[in-house]
């Protein structure tokens, strides 16, 4: 018998969840340290709340425009949207509205860009909202193809946040894993990502606690490296429905 697309999605997770935790052990660290984002995009909407059933809190998108059309289909049940794709500057303002962090913070304009908007937003309601979470993507693995800012530029730029960007609490950093490569070479940027938060962190003497890394071909390698988030789609979902 062939299962039915939620139970594949629930074997998917459980067996996700497994992997994540015997990573973590090795690590020295606990599964509850781990979150596990599902990357829903090209999912179909029923698909997600199958996930959501399972106990999945965080849904990631790459696009602004396609995360606004579920937004206008979803049925209320709660889970919280990380963009995880490219922002451009001009989309800042959409993108706030619809997601609860954007974790593709690639230069100082775009922090800037979406710090006016949070500052208009907290006036208009009338109170101090804590700040509104983001974190910075670098290019861990030199990839040209690749979003983020450069390892170098890293800590400039979550210092700069810091300091001009009251409105915005820099929670983690962020990077996707070489395309090409090996383990070692994966295992390297992971690495890289997480001194660059040890150098950000001595810098700003902000907590900055999250590391997103790890997709469905290398979390096991980003959770043994010390990521605090994953962000898996394809070992959830299966193919995406483009
Ligand atoms: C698509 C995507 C993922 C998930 O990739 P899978 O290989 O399907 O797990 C993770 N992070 C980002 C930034 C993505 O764009």
């Amino acid at each position: 018998m062939v299962a039915s697309v939620p139970d594949r999605i629930r074997d998917n997770i459980d067996s996700i969840r497994a992997r994540i935790a015997r990573a973590a052990a090795r690590a020295g660290t606990g599964a509850d340290k781990i979150e596990l984002i599902a990357v829903t995009k090209f999912q179909p909407i029923e698909s997600m709340y199958a996930a959501v059933e399972c106990g999945i809190a965080i849904l990631g998108e790459n696009r602004v425009q396609e995360r606004a059309d579920k937004a206008s289909r979803w049925d209320g049940r709660s889970a919280a949207w990380h963009m995880i794709g490219r922002l451009q500057r001009n989309k800042a303002r959409k993108a706030v509205g619809l997601f609860d962090c954007i974790q593709s913070i690639d230069g100082f304009e775009l922090a800037v860009a979406i710090e006016r908007i949070i500052q208009e937003r907290t006036k208009s309601e009338d109170g101090a909202a804590r700040g509104y979470p983001v974190m910075v993507e670098v290019n861990t693995s030199g990839e040209e193809t690749k979003g983020g800012v450069a390892p170098r530029d890293c800590a400039d730029l979550v210092e700069r946040i810091a300091g001009d960007c009251p409105h915005l609490t820099v929670e983690g950093l962020m990077t996707i894993g070489p395309l090409a490569g090996g383990d070692s070479e994966t295992r390297a940027s992971f690495a890289l990502l997480r001194s660059l938060a040890d150098v950000a962190r001595k810098r700003t003497g902000l907590g900055i606690p999250h590391l997103s890394m790890g997709m469905s071909g290398d979390f096991e390698a980003a959770v043994e490296e010390g990521g605090t988030m994953v962000r898996i789609g394809t070992g959830i979902f299966g193919a995406r429905h483009i």
